[in-house]
């Protein structure tokens, strides 16, 4: 295959899954991270596939980080956008440090991993950039103004870059996951967690792998014909 991949927070959760799929799929693999340099460790001993640290929020950060990984591994042709926090409250308990945290990592990395690599992927004719939205971008969630506008944001920032590049063979994609068995969904108190389960009409949490085999058909040649989409994978949870 030889092509590069690019996860952001890749390094644990469905990233990591993703990451590992897209190395046995043949793909040259960079994976980044944030803050955890332990859990990026054992990731790297384990998979061999290379780990960066930076902020994916911060614009020139990504520039430094996207040059070494083009420097290392090659042009980047796949791009996945999956990095993410949550920062729960309600509105009326929500600080303005909540808010701007979850857009910050959640949606300007967006903007600033695909700015860095669209160009080139335009000169190649050929790209793929696929982003992890969530359930919760496309029905809110109490709790989550910050999170659901953030994961909004996304689908609609991948509508309309799936139309400027698609004459230029770059696929734009978003995929929703439901509840997916990671640390962010075991954070939450297990009696909260019993009762989103019991509403899941597959009655379990989606495993991180589910979200990887999306991802690696989203890469493939065989999806070129897919853009702007939004690929539900939540366990029938929220039908759109
Ligand atoms: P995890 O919390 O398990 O992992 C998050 C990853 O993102 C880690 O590698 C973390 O790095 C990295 N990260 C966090 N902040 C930054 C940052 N500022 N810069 C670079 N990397 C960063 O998350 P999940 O695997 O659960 O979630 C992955 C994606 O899927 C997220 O976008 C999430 O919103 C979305 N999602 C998850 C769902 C779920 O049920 N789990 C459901 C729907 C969507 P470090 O280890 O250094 O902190």
């Amino acid at each position: 295959m030889g092509r590069v991949a690019v996860v952001t927070g890749g390094t644990r959760g469905i990233g990591a899954a993703i990451a590992e799929a897209l190395h046995k799929a043949e793909y040259k693999v960079a994976v980044t991270y944030h803050g955890d340099d332990e859990a990026a460790k054992k990731f790297t001993e384990k998979t061999g596939i290379a780990a960066y640290k930076f902020d994916v929020g911060d614009y020139d950060a990504c520039e430094a980080g996207v040059a070494k990984i083009v420097s290392e591994l090659g042009p980047v042709d796949v791009l996945v956008n999956n990095a993410g926090i949550t920062r729960d409250a309600l509105l009326h308990k929500m600080t303005p440090k909540q808010w701007s945290d979850v857009i910050h990592t959640n949606l300007n990395s967006v903007f600033n991993m695909s700015r860095l690599v669209v160009e080139g992927m335009r000169e190649r004719c050929f790209g793929r950039i696929i982003s992890i939205s969530s359930i919760n971008g496309q029905k809110g969630q109490v709790g989550q103004t910050n999170y659901s506008a953030a994961k909004a944001g996304v689908i609609g920032f991948t509508k309309a870059l799936a139309q400027e590049t698609a004459s230029k063979g770059v696929t734009v994609n978003a995929i929703a996951p439901g509840y997916i068995d990671t640390d962010m969904v075991r954070a939450v108190p297990p009696q909260v967690l019993a009762q989103i389960v019991d509403k899941i009409p597959l009655k379990r949490l989606g495993k991180p792998e589910e979200i990887a085999a999306m991802v690696v058909f989203l890469a493939s040649n065989q999806a070129g014909f897919a853009t702007g989409a939004t690929f539900t994978v939540n366990g029938g949870q929220y039908i759109t």
